[in-house]
């Protein structure tokens, strides 16, 4: 765990931001780059990295909260749907080292277009899977 990082110097009030909201360990502001109106970031405020490093007690407390939070930005600016994403790691183009979800707000008549179109998409024979699927299972 990184000791500060810019969100905890967002939770701390050093850096201003648009708060949505706050309880003893979960914190959520709004996007300074917005990808859509209403983008929104919803963090633990202690600075774990990776969502592996999560601790399961703190991540029930996040989870048990974005979805009320999701539903509050689709609210507030007329959603059809939210695209909720966690860039896992810099090779996942994680910019900022302290796990963060990002709420963005999709519309049906504007640019709404699913994780998929993220990827190039991968060929994997029935084999090469199920052999994915058993180290992923031998390695939790
Ligand atoms: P990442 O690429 O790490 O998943 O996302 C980091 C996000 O943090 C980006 O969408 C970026 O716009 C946002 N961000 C970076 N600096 C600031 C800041 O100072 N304030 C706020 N509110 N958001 C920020």
């Amino acid at each position: 765990m990184s000791e500060e990082t810019l969100f905890t110097r967002i939770v701390e009030d050093e850096i201003p931001s648009d708060t949505v909201y706050e309880d003893e360990t979960t914190y959520a502001f709004l996007d300074v780059n917005p990808l859509a109106p209403g983008h929104t970031l919803v963090i633990p405020k202690e600075p774990y990295e990776r969502l592996s490093e999560l601790p399961p007690a703190e991540a029930a407390d996040v989870f048990s909260v974005l979805g009320e939070i999701t539903a509050a930005v689709e609210a507030a600016v007329d959603a059809d749907g939210t695209t909720i994403a966690l860039n896992n790691g810099e090779a996942a183009g994680q910019e900022v080292p302290h796990v963060h979800w990002h709420i963005i707000p999709q519309f049906e008549d504007d640019t709404a277009r699913p994780i998929h179109a993220l990827f190039d998409g991968a060929e994997l024979s029935d084999e090469e899977r199920s052999e994915i699927a058993a180290r992923i299972r031998d390695n939790r």
